[in-house]
């Protein structure tokens, strides 16, 4: 198995060579082609299997098909996570594995100026990796917009209930089209993150690794 039999792009394989990886792990066999076909997918996985790869590559293909400008304010793809640290790392794997891509994206976390963060979000995001907080912070003030998002991800998710941010994922959840694709991402499905599960996948393909 090898990463081009995956049905990778020329210029994403080239950027996964440049990482030096050979062979897609588990998650990534499974999931990429899943991802690429355009439906939703349940995974269960810990950290260290991969898994950021495994959404990233497909997501980063399926919006490099599809070049359709973004508008101002508008966002094409939503990657939330429970912390800063971890939106940084989802943040530069996009930033490698999308080098020869173009397409634009940006990390959103609190604890930093917001004022950055204005002039990317004005210009429209193929790619927003973020947490709760600041993301909400952005959609209340109207700076950012989702209302025309494609692809949602939700970067361990049972760490994001653990944490407290279930009201913020909801509030959020309120602002997307119904009409999308859904990566779910956990490494424990408990009754309350198969409750979430169940409200934002649509006939997910069950993945576990
Ligand atoms: P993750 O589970 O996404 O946190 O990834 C864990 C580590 O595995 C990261 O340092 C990645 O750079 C690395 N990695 C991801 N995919 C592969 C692969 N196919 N081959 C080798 N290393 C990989």
């Amino acid at each position: 198995m090898s990463f081009a039999t995956l049905g990778l792009d020329p210029r994403i394989l080239s950027a996964v060579t440049a990482q030096g990886y050979h062979t897609p792990t588990p998650i990534q066999q499974q999931t990429i082609p899943v991802i690429l076909e355009g439906k939703d997918v349940l995974a269960g996985a810990q950290t260290g299997t991969g898994k950021t790869a495994a959404f990233t590559l497909p997501v980063l293909q399926l919006l490099s098909k599809n070049t359709a400008k973004v508008n101002n304010l508008q966002v094409r793809c939503l990657v939330l996570t429970p912390t800063r640290e971890l939106a940084q790392q989802v943040a530069d794997s996009v930033k490698a594995y999308g080098a020869d891509l173009p397409l634009k994206y940006a990390v959103f976390y609190g604890g930093v100026s917001i004022n950055p963060q204005y002039d990317q979000a004005s210009r429209g995001l193929d790619i927003l990796v973020a947490t709760p907080g600041r993301l909400l912070d952005h959609l209340h003030q109207g700076t950012v917009s989702l209302s025309e998002l494609q692809i949602l991800v939700l970067d361990e998710a049972d760490r994001m209930l653990d944490m407290g941010f279930i009201h913020d994922i909801k509030r959020i959840m309120a602002r997307l089209p119904k009409e999308r694709q859904t990566l779910f991402f956990s490494a424990t499905f408990a009754k309350e993150i198969k409750e979430l599960a169940d409200t934002l996948l649509k006939s997910p393909v069950l993945i576990e690794v």
